[in-house]
């Protein structure tokens, strides 16, 4: 009998374990991103930029419009609804317009019905300005559980580097460091909240455009070999010839 007791409470304890197991390894959406590379340079970078937009993000999106570059905005609402017409500039120059929910709330201390309520209304907030549904969304700090990117159907991006742009706020550190560790594959975190960060951005890209680099939205280096982008996963770096790295 205590014999039979042991094999019930072992059985019951791996169906336990597999059950839990499988629900960290299967995503429930099935819809997967992918877009055109627009080029198949072996020097590409995302440069990426979160918590705006602010009051130096005019300046950049200028800057970058004179170089032709594109860039990818993780936005907050609280943020995008004094800037409507901040929105509009990215979108109509072709940066990928991504979410940083409403009030860049830390997933660590969320539960799943405020995530959802912070990620849906930037969300909607976004798409009336520029018409298209948002895919991409990055959490505040890059802090989540993977239970919870699985209830979410959109695509997360993190970063592979950063010069921590919100605690060296000098213009030639932040731009040394871009051009020093520039390496293909590269999504770089950065913030155009930060006053020292644009003139320091648009160094490096000129900088770096001289070396040959040339800087793609972050799906666009996602995807450039091929992959497909999967809601539930953070992707944070794609190399040359190999699949698009995700957590
Ligand atoms: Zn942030």
């Amino acid at each position: 009998m205590k014999k039979r007791n042991r094999k019930i409470i072992i059985s019951f304890v791996s169906l336990l374990f597999s059950a839990v197991l499988l629900s960290y390894i299967t995503t429930p959406f099935e819809k997967d991103f992918y877009v055109n590379p627009s080029s198949d340079s072996k020097k590409q970078i995302a440069l990426t930029f979160d918590d705006g937009p602010g009051k130096y993000t005019q300046e950049l999106l200028d800057g970058l419009r004179e170089r032709d570059v594109k860039t990818s905005f993780f936005l907050m609402g609280s943020k995008v609804e004094k800037h409507p017409e901040l929105i509009k500039q990215m979108y109509d120059d072709g940066h990928l317009i991504g979410c940083h929910t409403w009030s860049h709330i830390s997933f660590f201390k969320s539960s799943m019905d405020e995530i959802h309520a912070e990620l849906s209304s930037t969300n909607e907030l976004l798409e009336s300005i520029t018409g298209e549904k948002v895919q991409f969304f990055r959490p505040p700090y890059g802090y989540y559980f993977g239970t919870q990117l699985n209830k979410i159907d959109m695509i997360a991006v993190l970063w592979s580097d950063t010069p921590r742009d919100w605690v060296n706020i000098d213009i030639d550190y932040i731009c040394n460091y871009i051009v020093e560790n520039a390496k293909d594959g590269q999504i770089i975190l950065l913030h155009d909240t930060k006053d020292a960060t644009v003139p320091a951005v648009l160094k490096a890209i000129d900088i770096l455009l001289d070396e040959g680099y040339e800087f793609v939205r972050a799906d666009e280096l996602l995807c450039r070999n091929g992959d497909y982008l999967a809601a539930g996963l953070a992707y944070r770096y794609c190399p040359y010839n190999g699949r698009a790295w995700y957590i």
